[in-house]
């Protein structure tokens, strides 16, 4: 899976950094970035657990 973010509906707080450290590093600002690349096993898991933390849906599995 690829993690993809709509930044126009992040709230910049970072939750999702919380609970996919391996996968999702924070810009200076606090604003989730993230690289795009195929994930699997544990970064997949981690990913996912994002996905369902994200308070504003901004994270969403990419095509
Ligand atoms: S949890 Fe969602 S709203 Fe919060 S920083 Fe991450 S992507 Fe943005």
């Amino acid at each position: 899976m690829r993690l993809a973010i709509n930044p126009a509906a992040c709230d910049g707080l970072g939750m999702c950094a919380h609970q996919a450290p391996d996968v999702i590093q924070l810009d200076p600002w606090g604003y989730p970035l993230v690289s795009g690349d195929e994930l699997e096993g544990p970064e997949a898991d981690q990913a996912s657990r994002a996905i369902r933390a994200c308070p504003r849906n901004a994270l969403f599995v990419a095509k």
